[in-house]
């Protein structure tokens, strides 16, 4: 049947394997699900207290260590078990996530695949807001374009609710993201600066205490976890969960309890007043509070090769796995450094691409990778790694073509 369905050319969004993971037909079954449907969740379906088992617990570790199954489902106990319901909803939501496949997206036109209209890309993917990318000449980017009507200028952005915006600037992205407008006018008690987990963790706990609460952030929510196709050590989530989906939970979780948000504006200024402080933004604007949490995180370090940087968003990106994965299908990709958000970077891009290659300074990946990674990355075929070579140069003309190591 998967087959078959392969050959028509059908998605598979989840396949469940009731076989033991141990035995031969299971294994082999679920290493032809990774080639015929390289993007169908693979699940094992065990009998209910499977864990007290220890060979089952840890043929089932075993299976996840090396990627050959997503996760594992209990059998569902009776007829209507709301527990297998929802584990089965859960596949398919990250499956329709993962092919940009949810509703409610936002359109993005340009007239090239850099400059402003990466930018807004950017913007979208680091406040994980599901989004998609066409170009103006497309078909799909003419019907874009005609129906926002004669006035409409690139980069335009249309919304979920139909609106469209000709060219934003980032302080009218922030406002169709719901910033507080008279900003200047609040008195808030708490500002934090950073909505990456560890903001958008001060959020949920500030406003939920009933502080007037205001989070800041040049990008959008999640900070680097946004850019992690998978945490699987996060309190709360044995199964795992991707960065841009536990930014989202907690944005959601905090703006319940009252918190507000301006995104894509940068903190650039600290003073202490009389009675409390001021925070400048990168527009000019000063909010005044009594505290400040300052959670700013980390940034990347860049190659810093200018041919590589001209072509940002033109084959070059950082940290884009999670968002570029869908325009790499049936592609070579080459992924440059070999530590954890590699190993994760690599794994998922393996889906989608024809080949991975990693490009790994240090002779061997144990270097710099933790062992779980280690082993999943070697057990995925289409990863090759290259150890003791480092990236020098490359180019292209409007596009990446040649990599120089
Ligand atoms: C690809 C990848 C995979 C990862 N996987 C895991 C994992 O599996 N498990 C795990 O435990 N950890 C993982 N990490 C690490 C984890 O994401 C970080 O430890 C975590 O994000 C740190 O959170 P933070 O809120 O302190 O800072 P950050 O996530 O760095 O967020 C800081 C935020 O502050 C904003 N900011 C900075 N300066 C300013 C300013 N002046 N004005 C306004 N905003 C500003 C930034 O835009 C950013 O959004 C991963 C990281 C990456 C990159």
């Amino acid at each position: 049947m998967l087959t078959a369905l392969a050959r028509t050319g059908e998605e598979v969004a989840l396949v469940l394997v009731g076989k033991q993971v141990s035995d031969a037909t299971g294994g082999e079954l679920l290493g032809r699900v990774r080639q015929l449907h390289p993007h169908a969740k693979r699940a094992l379906l065990v009998p209910s207290g499977a864990w007290a088992g220890q060979p089952t617990a840890a043929a089932i570790l075993d299976a996840m260590a090396v990627g050959r199954i997503d996760y594992y489902v209990p059998r569902p106990a009776a007829s209507h078990d709301e527990v297998f319901h929802e584990a089965v909803s859960s596949f398919l939501l990250e499956w329709a996530t993962d092919r940009r496949v949810v509703p409610h997206t936002v359109h993005i036109v340009g007239e090239e695949w850099s400059g402003r209209a990466f930018e807004l890309r950017d913007v979208f993917q680091r406040c994980a807001v599901p989004h998609d990318f066409c170009l103006a000449d497309s078909d799909e980017g003419r019907e874009l374009v005609a129906k926002a009507g004669p006035e409409a200028k690139l980069p335009l952005m249309v919304l979920p609710d139909g609106r469209a915006l000709s060219d934003p600037s980032n302080t009218e992205l922030a406002e169709a993201a719901g910033a507080p407008l008279a900003l200047e006018e609040h008195a808030f008690d708490l500002v934090i600066v950073g909505a990456g987990p560890a903001g958008l963790s001060a959020a949920v706990y500030g406003a939920s205490e009933g502080m007037r609460t205001l989070v800041v952030d040049e990008g959008g929510i999640g900070g680097q976890a946004r850019s992690s196709s998978r945490i699987r050590n996060y309190l709360g989530f044995p199964k795992g969960v991707s960065g841009a989906r536990l930014a989202e939970q907690a944005y959601e979780q905090a703006s319940v309890f009252g918190a507000s948000f301006v995104f894509f504006h940068r903190a650039t200024g600290l003073d202490r007043l009389r009675e409390g402080l001021n925070v400048s933004l990168s527009d000019g604007r000063r909010i005044s509070a009594r505290a400040v949490i300052l959670a700013t995180g980390a940034s990347y370090r860049r190659l810093g090769i200018p041919s590589l940087e001209a072509l940002n968003g033109a084959g070059v990106f950082y940290g884009g796995a999670a968002s570029e994965a869908h325009g790499l299908s049936g592609k070579d990709a080459y992924i440059v450094g070999g530590a954890n958000s590699a190993g994760q970077a690599a794994l998922h891009l393996a889906r989608y691409a024809r080949r991975v290659t990693l490009v790994v300074r240090a002779q061997s990946l144990e270097a710099g990778m933790s062992h779980y990674l280690v082993r999943e990355v070697e057990a995925t075929p289409n990863v090759e790694v290259r150890t003791g070579t480092a990236v020098v140069g490359g180019g292209g003309e409007g596009r990446l073509q040649e990599l120089v190591s």
